[in-house]
């Protein structure tokens, strides 16, 4: 029997109205949750991204402010436009899209992103909290998206549950490894220097697979009845594919997500939701002075 489909535009609809009554009860306080999107340069994939989630926000109540920099900008000039927003009460989470330019690197920038407002959990000291266990300010948008999903797979709850991520990256793969190890999985984590894939996912009940390499994972590498998550999206020949080949996947798996329509509709409401956390913490805290 082919795989369930994890369908994320579905869950996407479900969440998004929890959205819209948090942003109803902030702005009847007189609040507009609002997110800076610091843009440096003009990426074409970041500048299709800023499109997709202007829907979303609008649908959620939330208010996109963009702060576009030229590609010449400096390190100097990116960290003081971040900090001036850390220091404004109008402006309650702030993302700092990637890919930067290559005259810059995150590294050196990515503390600069205001902790309280770090609503992609892009701050060293945020990701380090999650590495640690003691609960980071936001968990980025797509690891919390996968967990999302998992949250409504049967494998729930993941305790020692046989677990593979393929990537560890610090956006995607090595804070899914920490959330999948924090709900008590036996995690696997996979990288481009594995020298054999399958023998590592052969045994695996939950697969999040995310190095943007189009088919990497097959069906034959899968354990029969695992789920799968496919955060990858690679455009090939202008359409947007994963990084599991889908159809023969689809035999293996008991439950997988599609590219398109799986993390990536989930990904936005999870960043409309840590802006909400976020104004209505910044909110709690100035009553409280
Ligand atoms: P990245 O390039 O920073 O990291 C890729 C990771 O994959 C690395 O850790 C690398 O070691 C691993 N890898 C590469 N080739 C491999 C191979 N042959 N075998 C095993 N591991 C291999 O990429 P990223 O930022 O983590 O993004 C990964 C993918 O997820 C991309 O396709 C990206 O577009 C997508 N993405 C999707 C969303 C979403 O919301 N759907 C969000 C972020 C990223």
């Amino acid at each position: 029997m082919p795989a369930r489909i994890l369908d994320g535009r579905a869950l996407a609809a479900e969440l998004r109205l929890g959205l819209a009554e948090r942003s109803t009860v902030l702005r009847a306080r007189g609040i507009i949750p609002t997110l800076a999107v610091v843009m440096v340069g003009d990426d074409a994939e970041s500048a299709s991204y800023l499109r997709r989630i202007k829907r979303v926000a609008t649908d959620a109540g939330v208010e996109i402010v963009e702060h576009l920099l030229p590609a010449d900008v400096g390190e100097s000039a990116v960290r003081l436009r971040l900090a001036t927003l850390g220091g404004d009460p109008t402006t309650h989470g702030v993302l700092l899209q990637q890919p930067l330019p290559r005259s810059l690197s995150i590294r050196a920038i990515a503390d600069a992103v205001p902790a309280r407002k770090d609503v992609d959990g892009a701050n060293p000291a945020n990701q380090g909290r999650l590495a640690f266990g003691t609960g980071a300010a936001f968990v980025p948008a797509t690891p919390a998206a996968v967990l999302l999903l998992l949250e409504r797979s049967d494998k729930w709850p993941l305790r020692g549950r046989e677990a593979a991520v393929v990537g560890r990256s610090s956006v995607v793969g090595l804070p899914v490894t920490l959330l999948l190890i924090g709900h008590d999985a036996t995690v696997t984590v996979l990288h481009r220097s594995t020298v054999e894939l399958a023998a590592h996912l052969e045994r695996a009940e939950v697969v999040v697979v995310a190095a943007g390499k189009p088919g990497l994972v097959t069906g034959a590498m899968l354990r029969p009845g695992a789920t799968v998550i496919d955060v990858g999206t690679t455009l090939v020949d202008g359409k947007t594919v994963g990084d599991v080949e889908f159809a023969s996947a689809q035999e293996v798996a008991a439950e997988i997500t599609p590219v398109p329509g799986g993390v990536g509709p989930v990904t936005n409401i999870a960043l409309m939701q840590n802006v909400l956390t976020a104004a209505e913490r910044q909110s709690a805290s100035s009553h409280a002075i």
